[in-house]
């Protein structure tokens, strides 16, 4: 055997060498475990209602990428939303905080609108905020809907880059009243008005054109405190939405797939205009608002190939759901929320319950969850999987050991609200309802019955046949579980609300 000769140098070098060879398995073993900061992808489709998907039942859209992410990940059955509308969905989901908790909400304005001064509250931590300091890049591609003042936009709120949608793509009307001017038809008593006005745009929500709405998309991007915010189009050209958001978060995901990064995919659709690019046009057994589904399908398929492609899927947890149930104003333009009752603006289950499921080869175990969930809990779980301090006051749960192990789901109750009223609560397989109001522009209006009605999801889970008075039991237990959460949560004045403030304090000539 022949000795090597040894110098200094060669052995600091050997020493490096060992110490690189060291690093490298660790990180690999740490990715192959499923240890260390995982990417997190957030798909959040708009209004996509509980039985739109294949693997949620639906009978004709095709969705086979989100059916074999739900095949080879966690398919949860009784996962929430903490609002049925926009603005505070997404408010919650981002800060883990009941809207009353965050001021995220409005009891008379429901969503925020285009020219609104509030929106993200700076006091909050959102969730791309505590990744950020764990290292991670972060990006939202799609509909922000959280405020369009320049302080409250997503670049100043932890997004490092955005390309998107402010709000609603059905904001900024073209040719109809805008919405101040909506309130002050009502204000004034002018009702046929306000009628005829929402008669006109069902008929241009059926009969959809890109010009009826002149609604922007954004680029914005802030680098040491200088933001630059782009208009890139105007009106947003609809139907290519869905295929650039997906452009654009492959070109992300392909720049940042060498550190931890949050991807939060807020899409457009299928919110109502529903548009979709001439490539799924006319493909699905589910006319326009299949093509739509099918297209939103492509686009999951897409990301989740990338992620394969370049060998990063086991470093990722994906998550597809929805912000709210369908908007059944918007009748066969609407999708469907299966066996669940009524839809968006309710707290039926309809309103709330969305699909949602986790995908992450190595970190997922595959199985049907029927545990309950929310979207509350994202907050906490992306915190605790990225090694984050917890906040402080948030309403979220971790679930990752639900997501790792399949084991129970930490959260036990739900409390279900509207226009910041705390109008049902479910614990376990019960569900008390104290206020009972249909869908946006649908019967019934809100009504409080005599005594809380009482619905058994495990087996009435479309909220058919009352049995408080099989249960009293139960009742009184809700309901002193409803005093332990009201006791817990203090509420902010709402937000959304502050417009109303700000027309009243307007000259009555610039009411019309
Ligand atoms: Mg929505």
């Amino acid at each position: 055997m022949t000795d090597v000769p040894t110098t200094p140098s060669r052995q600091r070098w050997m020493a490096a060498m060992v110490a690189l060879t060291l690093l490298a398995f660790l990180c690999q073993s740490a990715s192959a475990s499923g240890t260390g900061k995982p990417n997190i992808i957030i798909l959040f489709a708009d209004d996509l209602g509980y039985g739109d998907l294949g693997s949620y039942g639906h009978p004709y859209n095709r969705t086979p990428n989100l059916d074999q992410l739900a095949a080879e990940g966690q398919r949860w059955t009784d996962f929430y939303v903490a609002a049925p509308v926009c603005s505070p969905s997404r408010g919650a989901l981002l800060t883990g905080k009941y809207p009353t908790r965050s001021g995220l909400y409005g009891r008379q304005i429901n969503v925020l609108f285009p020219n609104d001064s509030v929106g993200m509250p700076a006091a909050e931590r959102t969730l791309p905020e505590a990744l950020k300091e764990q290292g991670y890049a972060t990006a939202i591609i799609g509909k922000w809907h959280l405020g369009d003042a320049p302080d409250v936009l997503p670049t100043r709120h932890g997004f490092d880059e955005w390309y998107g949608l402010p709000y609603s793509n059905d904001m900024d009307w073209v040719g109809e009243p805008d919405f101040d001017a909506m309130v002050a038809l009502r204000a004034q008593g002018r009702l046929q008005e306000l009628q005829a006005s929402v008669d006109g745009r069902l008929a241009k929500y059926f009969d959809p054109k890109v010009d009826y709405w002149n609604v922007p998309l954004l680029r914005s991007r802030c680098v040491d405190g200088r933001c630059e915010d782009t208009i890139v189009e105007r009106p947003a050209q609809q139907p290519e939405l869905t295929k650039r958001y997906t452009s654009e978060a492959l070109a992300f995901i392909d720049r940042n797939r060498r550190r931890p990064f949050l991807l939060y995919l807020p899409y457009s659709m299928p919110h109502t205009p529903i548009f979709r690019s001439d490539a799924f046009a006319r493909r699905s057994l589910g006319g326009r608002y299949g093509d739509v589904i099918e297209e939103l399908d492509w686009s999951v398929g897409a990301i989740v190939e990338r992620l394969k492609a370049l060998g990063i899927d086991r470093r990722t947890l994906v998550l597809f759901t929805s912000d709210n149930g369908p908007w059944r104003y918007m009748r066969e333009h609407a999708g469907s929320a299966g066996l669940l009752r009524d839809g968006k603006g309710t707290t039926f289950e309809g309103g709330q319950r969305v699909p949602a499921i986790f995908w992450g080869p190595g970190r997922v175990k595959p199985q049907v969850v029927s545990e309950l969930g929310t979207a509350l809990d994202v907050y906490a779980t992306a915190l605790a999987l990225a090694g984050a301090a917890p906040t402080p006051d948030i309403d979220g749960l971790d679930l990752s050991a639900v997501l790792r192990d399949g084991r129970a789901s930490p959260r036990a109750t739900f409390a279900y609200y509207r226009s910041g009223e705390l109008r049902a609560f479910r614990k376990g397989r019960f569900k008390l309802h104290l206020i009972l109001e249909g869908a946006y522009g649908l019967p019934p209006g809100r009504t409080v019955p005599e005594t809380p009605v009482l619905y058994d999801l495990s087996v009435d889970p479309g909220e058919q046949f009352d049995v408080a008075a099989r249960y009293p039991d139960v009742v009184t237990d809700i309901l002193r579980e409803i005093d332990r959460h009201r006791a817990g949560l203090v509420e902010q004045p709402p937000l959304f609300d502050q417009r109303l403030a700000r027309l009243a304090a307007r000259p009555a000539s610039e009411g019309g």
